[in-house]
């Protein structure tokens, strides 16, 4: 079934990445006109070819090259899913850029909810740095905030929750320290699925706070997947896949599974 953005032409959102959203537009398709450059983009919007570029050209910085992205749709499965192919970076600055629209749309819908994000390697690398694509996904957490509560979600034992809480402030993601959801110690260690249960059953008390969960964000599957669907709809995803999908048992939660460490 191809679930279609029901947005009335006077209330159709416009978006610096995408211009205005057409009727009809669906789903899907907002992610795969993610996926390709854009040909109208202004100078204003695509910093790369803006004529401030010479003049600011021989200021020496880092920037990093863009290279589109490619979708694949995933028929393993009776809901829209694609996997994401190209470098890491470029599959971090897809979802950042994706989950933005999406996010847009949803915000013009009237949607409800809030948002939930894994910390290491979807936030930050493995050094606990925001380099390689990570400052998108700083990006996505600053824009999302402004329009929705963000709950960040995460694996590392909740006995380390002071040093966490005061390592994502180093790093410019602002986060009530109640919206820091962190796994029991006495779990911390132990088998998968006690991960898995717990993401699960937080994923649900956040939808229960808010109505609803918009987005969730994560490098493994069980930080953005129904739970019942890790071993069995969804074992084909593999952990270094970038993955992007619309499970109806989610009800509207955009799931996005950003690839995962060597
Ligand atoms: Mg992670």
């Amino acid at each position: 079934m191809t679930l279609v953005v029901a947005v009335p032409p006077s209330k159709r959102p416009t978006s610096p990445r995408f211009g205005r959203v057409a009727a009809g537009t669906t789903k899907a398709s907002l992610l795969k006109r993610a996926a390709s450059p854009s040909k109208s983009a202004s100078p204003k919007e695509s910093p790369e070819a803006s004529p401030k570029e010479s003049l600011e050209s021989k200021v020496p910085r880092r920037r990093i090259e863009r290279q589109p992205v490619r979708l694949s749709a995933d028929g393993r499965v009776d809901f829209p899913a694609y996997f994401v192919h190209g470098r890491k970076v470029d599959q971090r600055r897809f979802v950042a850029q994706a989950a933005i629209t999406w996010l847009t749309v949803q915000k013009k819908r009237g949607a409800c909810g809030a948002i939930m994000v894994d910390i290491d390697d979807t936030l930050i690398d493995g050094h606990q740095c925001v380099q390689n694509g990570f400052q998108f996904m700083q990006e996505l957490y600053a824009t999302a905030g402004l329009d929705y509560p963000i709950h960040v979600v995460t694996a590392r034992p909740d006995s380390d929750h002071a040093s966490a809480m005061r390592m994502l402030s180093q790093r410019g993601f602002c986060i009530p320290t109640d919206r820091l959801h962190m796994l029991p110690a006495h779990l911390w260690g132990k088998e998968t699925s006690h991960v898995e249960r717990f993401k699960w059953q937080t994923y649900l008390t956040i939808g229960r706070m808010h109505q609803g969960v918009v987005a969730r964000f994560g490098d493994m599957l069980w930080d953005v997947a129904h739970v019942d669907t890790l071993h069995t709809t969804l074992k084909h995803v593999h952990d270094r896949d970038c993955y992007v999908f619309l499970d109806p048992a989610l009800g509207d939660t955009l799931s996005c599974k950003l690839p995962g460490a060597e």
